[in-house]
């Protein structure tokens, strides 16, 4: 793996060469590779004005706006630590990533200007805070300036003089630290992952062979690429702040030239507005998306017929939805587990390898490597469930501020993921469950996974959650949260002989909930569990 790109910088000269070619596509902005590869320099000089070092945090709180990558660009050039935090974050939860990274400069959009103001002065560690898309509005703090000022609107970016990227940059190395990406909060509060430039380069190297792997291991060749296909388009609705769409979607799009058409807000309707408007090839994000736009009854007014895949990740998907995209779709499925840990995308799974194994996430993407263990650390063998540990060129070095949470999960470069898998003879693998997602019903496990999926197999079902709720005897007993499909029908006894049909009785769920809304869930699709447990009062 020494053979990845060495830093960010060579990826940003990568991109650069793809001219006027659209990058990226908000509403009426449309900016050209050449018109983003001349405001990311102009920005680095002005955060190298500002007196920013080389390991100084960059905290990035924006929607999905071309900004984001802007400034992400212009402060890894400078050698920074580029902090992206969670743009669905509360002012406080704001104020915890601001303080625990010590960030120095912070770019922020106005909506969350307004959101963090008033814990401004508790970041004392803030030398300078820049706002974009905020012409019309006061800027109280004294360390605030409107970032327009610098770079100007993303449509005149290409009216930017041309400058040298900085030469900071051209001495970057692969193990210096690039990001501190916090988790997601899942399963307690979010650690800062300080990744470095290697890791997030392999994840590059990762997404352009791992399809040439999957047709050689089967024996195929893989297709020659043809200098004169037209530009690919990926619809993003993944945000830029997660792992998975900085290093598995922005990072290689703008080496390979593709361009990204960008959502405010997800929103399923305009979502296939925009892939019919703008040729999108691939679509998805989290499972949620995909099973959105399939089962929305408007689905055949629009020419979706440009999509080759639609793939995500992230969270647990149901073998269903494989069924559903390979009976309603040319598009082939995909699938990829990683976690914020393993700078995104660890396995990625795909078209027969998937459509033949849809339960599993596929095997580890080239030159990383799984395994299972039991409790004691002793390594399992095939098809045997236990811990999954990961291990390769994208495992982060450390946790922000954390020893005690980096002794117990990085291990001798291994990283101890918290989930329950299972990998087959042939290296696939299988996730079976998180480990704190399991439910133990009277001394019987209970992996909720196992009963969702039972549960999205039902014609009715839309959305669906187990939760284990105490019981004085038995520990815990499995409730279900379900919301189903609109204009679809079904009631609480229908639903639990349809699981009993499909898996043991002690698993069947005592209780099922129906909700009109979607389930709640994070800003990278998980569901929040947590909030489901609180609604049954425990
Ligand atoms: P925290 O670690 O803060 O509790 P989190 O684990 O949800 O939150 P992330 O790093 O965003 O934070 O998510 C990684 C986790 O997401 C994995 O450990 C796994 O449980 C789940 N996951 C990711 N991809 C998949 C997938 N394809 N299938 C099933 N689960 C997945
Ligand atoms: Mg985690």
């Amino acid at each position: 793996w020494k053979n990845a790109p060495p830093s960010l910088a060579h990826c940003f000269a990568a991109g650069r060469a793809h001219g006027d070619k659209v990058f990226m596509v908000l509403d009426d902005e449309r900016v050209t590779f050449e018109a983003f590869a001349r405001a990311a320099p102009a920005l680095a000089e002005q955060l190298k004005a500002d007196g920013l070092k080389k390991g100084d945090r960059v905290a990035v709180v924006m929607r999905n706006i071309p900004e984001w990558p802007v400034a992400f660009y212009a402060a890894s050039m400078c050698g920074a630590i580029v902090t992206p935090l969670n743009a669905w974050w509360t002012g406080g939860e704001l104020e915890y990533g601001l303080t625990d990274s010590g960030t120095k400069i912070l770019l922020i959009d106005a909506e969350r200007y307004n959101r963090i103001s008033e814990h401004l002065p508790a970041c004392t560690d803030l030398e300078t805070i820049y706002v974009t898309r905020a012409s019309e509005m006061e800027l109280g703090d004294p360390r605030a300036r409107r970032l327009e000022g610098v770079i100007g609107r993303p449509n005149s970016w290409v009216g930017l003089p041309d400058r040298a990227i900085p030469a900071e940059a051209l001495s970057l190395q692969p193990e210096d630290d690039a990001t501190i990406f916090y988790t997601s909060g899942t399963t307690g509060k979010p650690k800062g992952a300080l990744g470095t430039h290697r890791n997030i380069c392999s994840n590059i190297m990762a997404s352009a062979c791992s399809q040439a792997c999957s047709f050689l291991r089967r024996g195929e060749t893989p297709p020659a690429a043809d200098p004169d296909a037209p530009q690919k388009a990926t619809l993003l609705s993944v945000p830029f702040f997660h792992a998975t769409g900085c290093h598995a979607v922005l990072n290689p799009s703008l080496v390979a030239g593709v361009k990204l058409v960008l959502t405010r807000k997800w929103d399923v309707v305009e979502a296939m507005g925009l892939i019919e408007r703008e040729r999108c090839n691939s679509a998805g994000g989290v499972p949620t998306i995909a099973w959105q736009i399939l089962e929305h009854p408007d689905r055949h007014k629009y020419d979706l017929s440009s999509l080759e895949t639609v793939s995500y990740g992230g969270a647990p998907s149901a073998p269903e939805l494989v069924r559903q995209i390979g009976s309603q779709f040319k598009a082939k499925p995909g699938n990829g587990w990683g976690m914020t840990e393993t700078s995104a995308t660890f396995t990625h799974h795909m078209a027969e390898d998937y459509e033949h194994r849809p339960d599993s996430c596929g095997p580890p993407v080239p030159v990383c490597d799984l395994q299972v263990r039991d409790g004691d650390g002793k390594v399992l063998g095939p098809n045997q469930v236990g811990e999954l540990y990961g291990y390769g060129p994208n495992v982060v070095k450390l946790y922000w501020n954390k020893p005690e949470a980096t002794a117990a999960t990085f291990i001798d470069g291994w990283v101890r993921t918290g989930d329950l898998a299972r990998i087959d003879e042939e290296g696939f693998c299988f996730i079976i469950d998180r480990a704190k997602d399991m439910l133990i019903r009277g001394g019987e496990n209970i992996y909720c996974v196992e009963v969702e999926n039972a549960l999205y197999e039902h014609r009715a079902v839309m959305d669906a959650a187990l939760v284990g709720r105490p019981h004085k005897t038995l520990g815990e007993e499995p409730v279900a949260f379900v919301t189903l499909k609109p204009g679809s029908e079904a009631d609480e006894a229908e639903l639990r002989a349809f699981v009993a049909a499909r898996q043991a009785a002690f698993k069947v769920p005592v209780q099922v909930f129906f909700s009109r809304e979607p389930l709640p869930r994070n800003a990278n699709g998980k569901i929040l569990k947590t909030e489901l447990k609180k609604q049954l009062g425990g």
